[in-house]
């Protein structure tokens, strides 16, 4: 029988005990214990760790570890504070995930471009007025990142014919895609995008991405839809161009801190959607099959599924 498995995890305890018994479901012979059911003697016996927001001290603890299997897809917070020498992180990558991130960007995407939070306005008004239609195929989407779930929402947006813009680090082709990657593209993907999509992960290189001075060089009157990480934009910069109608609108999943306190003004702020980080939800089930079948290969083959990498940070 191997070493047992440890579930590291800074949740509720009911929702450890969820993520414990549905990987106890499909990770057949495997034992998986909860670190804080853990004994100190048990520590340097364990070489996995499978995490959902982990602690970092309690991850240290464990001086024999090979390997961490992430539950979720962004793994910025734990980048941040594991050490550079920690094992290697596993991220998860989902095509339920990953279909649910490309369905929520389709899905917001249409709610500003059929005009969704300004009929609302006009119903609390009891105003009666209808505004010209423009077809999707009249709309340019700039998505910011075409990694998994990017490249998924490229697809499905040009399906409903959107004419789609990506830029990434590294130059992609994408059918029916104009791709771009440096400071250029980046540039003309925001002087020309009706609206910005960002699916791009924090890093030291990301961090403000879109402040003041991007906010000015964007279409006047163009929408942002934040489903990367709050810190990815600068909040009071963005607040400015909108409130001054130089943006029109804002769809925030990911906020600085989360959850977004009571007292912000971001709340009441009209052009603004506040979601709260429900874009791309992961599913227990699909991921902890995922999760399964890293593992047993990795007990078959001794390799490791692809590793984030610390360098990039992502
Ligand atoms: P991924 O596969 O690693 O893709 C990241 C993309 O961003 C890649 O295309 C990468 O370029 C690009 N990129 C990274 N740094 C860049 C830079 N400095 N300049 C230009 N492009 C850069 O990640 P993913 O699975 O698509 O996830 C992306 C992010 O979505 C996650 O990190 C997380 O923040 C967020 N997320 C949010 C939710 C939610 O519910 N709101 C759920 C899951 C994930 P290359 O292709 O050249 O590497």
């Amino acid at each position: 029988m191997a070493e047992p498995i440890a579930f590291v995890s800074r949740s509720a305890q009911t929702e450890r005990d969820n993520w414990l018994k549905v990987l106890s479901e499909n990770l057949g012979d495997e034992k998986i214990i909860d670190f804080n059911d853990l004994k100190p003697d048990d520590y340097g016996a364990i070489e996995l760790a499978i995490v959902a927001n982990p602690d970092p001290d309690q991850l240290k603890k464990l001086k024999n570890l090979k390997w961490i299997q992430s539950l979720w897809a962004g793994v910025e917070r734990m980048v941040k504070e594991l050490p550079e020498n920690a094992p290697p992180i596993v991220r998860l990558i989902d095509p339920a995930l990953t279909e649910a991130m490309a369905e929520a960007v389709l899905a917001w995407t249409l709610y500003l471009t059929r005009d969704m939070p300004r009929y609302h306005r006009q119903q609390q008004k009891r105003l009666w007025q209808p505004h010209s239609y423009k077809p999707a195929s009249q709309w340019k989407i700039g998505l910011l990142g075409l990694g998994q779930l990017g490249k998924a929402a490229a697809k499905l947006l040009t399906l409903t014919g959107f004419q789609v813009n990506g830029w990434s680090k590294s130059q992609k082709t994408l059918d029916n895609v104009t791709c771009s990657s440096g400071s250029t593209g980046f540039m003309r993907l925001i002087e020309t995008s009706d609206i910005v999509v960002l699916l791009i992960p924090l890093t030291n290189e990301t961090t403000g991405l879109l402040g003041k001075n991007e906010f000015a060089h964007m279409k006047k009157g163009a929408s942002l839809i934040n489903f990367s990480r709050g810190p990815v934009i600068d909040t009071d910069a963005l607040v400015d161009a909108l409130n001054k109608h130089e943006l029109d609108h804002a769809v925030l999943d990911v906020f600085d801190q989360e959850p977004l306190p009571p007292d912000s003004p971001l709340w009441q702020n009209e052009n603004i959607t506040v979601l709260p980080h429900i874009s791309a939800p992961t599913n227990k089930e699909s991921a902890a099959k995922i999760v399964a079948k890293n593992i047993a290969h990795w007990r078959k083959t001794g390799n490791l599924p692809p590793v984030v990498n610390r360098m990039r940070g992502y």
